[in-house]
């Protein structure tokens, strides 16, 4: 039986990080293993399809702790380490070169890779895809050498790699299944304000299409073929069509597994020793009801930290309003609060969309499920708490912005 370390934790991304820090921060001086199969030490995913892609943000502005923090705090962090198997009766964890890592308490952070296209030509060379770091920069060398390229996907990441390569100076092209983007998850007047973003950048954005190969000459990449017959020239294509989440391991070892790890409020799997937490938990939020598994920084940010607690003993529960943000050339967003597709009932402006200076209101039966601001900051907090409230609010007053946020959030005004 291999010897137990206290608190191992599988996937050295933000979430993983962050749940090693909780440990140390809580006082826990017992040992704590970080596995991950990534060579890098933990980073945030963030800047790969703005400030870094872009040149702005230096790499070592990426990582979450400086390198020495790991040793400082007594983390084991292994990078270039993969976790093959899980056996929770024995407690342990399998490496990919066969040894084992015993556990008391096992976290896992596994995260999400990219769903891939399945169209012929999708292994071509010059079809890449954005996850990781060397993606990233990958991606920023096409750019540079690149006249045109083709994105494959309307999604946050699609997206905000069409403003960086526009930024570039290279032409671009995004296909979009449905009709606009982002239709699916903010509805159909805000897609659209995404959509007017992006052409008047310059982008040419088709929608309504769908792509049937992925075109190539000496195993590269030349250009897209859509189903009905037009074909689009590119030197390199960028695949943004969604992530699913990295559960193998989970599924293996009997977990329960349903869009995500299943976890309670408490963080906790199944399996009571086991916990999971960043994008491959689907937790039962206990605000909303039901369970919900969020695919944003914020989550793997925080909800690590509630996962430690509970692993430390606390009686803890992660109730955070779910929470991200996108910055697209001059358009910065953020988002606080969740409303499904179908959802709502009622949507609620206010402030000027002409300009892209606005608050976006997702509403059912009156009470605000969410809330977007577009270029106005400082109001996640009242958002938050229209939220949370769960009070009926009048759309007049929401819409108009004579009314501060604060007012009809029941803040004192102020204080965000
Ligand atoms: C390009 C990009 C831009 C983004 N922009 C935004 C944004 O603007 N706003 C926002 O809110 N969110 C954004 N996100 C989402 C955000 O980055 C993710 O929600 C966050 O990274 C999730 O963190 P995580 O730690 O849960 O998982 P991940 O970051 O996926 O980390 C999981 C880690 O576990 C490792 N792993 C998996 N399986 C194993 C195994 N068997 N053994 C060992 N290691 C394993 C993986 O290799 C990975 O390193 C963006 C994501 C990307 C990719």
């Amino acid at each position: 039986m291999a010897a137990n370390t206290a608190f191992v934790i599988v996937g050295a991304g933000l979430a993983g990080a962050k749940a090693a820090q909780t440990f140390r921060d809580e006082g826990f001086d017992g040992p704590i293993a970080l596995l991950g199969e990534e060579s890098e030490r933990p980073y945030e995913r963030p800047p790969l399809s703005k400030g870094y892609l872009l040149g702005k943000d230096e790499r070592e502005t990426l990582y979450v702790h400086p390198s020495q923090w790991y040793a400082e705090h007594d983390v084991d962090l292994r990078p270039g380490t993969t976790v093959t198997a899980i056996d929770p009766a024995a407690h342990e964890v399998t490496l990919a070169d066969g040894s084992r890592v015993g556990y008391a308490k096992l976290l896992l952070t596994t995260g999400s890779s990219p769903r891939r296209l399945s169209t012929p030509g999708a292994g071509l060379d010059g079809v890449l895809y954005l996850r990781r770091l060397a993606d990233s920069d990958r991606i920023k060398e096409a750019l540079a050498s690149a006249s045109r390229i083709v994105v494959i996907g309307a999604g946050w990441i699609g997206l905000e790699t069409a403003a960086a390569a526009r930024a570039a100076g290279v032409e671009v092209t995004v296909l979009e299944r449905s009709e606009l983007p982002l239709l699916h998850v903010l509805g159909r007047e805000v897609a659209q304000i995404f959509a007017d973003l992006h052409t008047e950048h310059g982008t040419d954005l088709r929608c309504g299409v769908q792509v049937a190969e992925i075109t190539g000459a000496d195993g590269r990449a030349n250009g897209v073929l859509l189903t009905d017959g037009r074909r689009i020239d590119a030197d390199a294509v960028i695949v943004g069509i969604g992530i699913t989440p990295t559960t193998r391991l989970a599924e293996a070892a009997g977990l329960d597994v349903d869009n995500g790890i299943r976890v309670d409020a408490r963080l906790r799997t199944s399996h009571p020793d086991i916990h999971a937490a960043g994008d491959v938990a689907n937790a039962f939020h206990p605000l909303l009801g039901q369970h919900i598994r969020v695919e944003h920084w914020a989550n793997a940010l925080n909800q690590p930290q509630v996962a430690a607690k509970a692993m430390l003993g606390q009686d803890v529960t992660y109730d955070r309003v779910p929470y991200f943000f996108t910055d697209q050339y001059d358009l910065g967003m953020e988002y606080t609060g969740y409303a499904e597709p179908g959802a709502y009932d009622q949507m609620v402006f206010r402030g000027r969309t002409d300009t892209r200076e606005f608050m976006a209101f997702w509403l059912a039966g009156g009470r605000v499920l969410a809330g977007m601001n577009v270029n106005v900051w400082d109001v996640t907090d009242p958002i938050r708490d229209l939220v949370t409230s769960g009070r009926t609010v009048a759309a007049n007053e929401l819409a108009d912005t004579d009314v501060p946020l604060t007012h009809i959030a029941g803040r004192p005004a102020g204080t965000g």
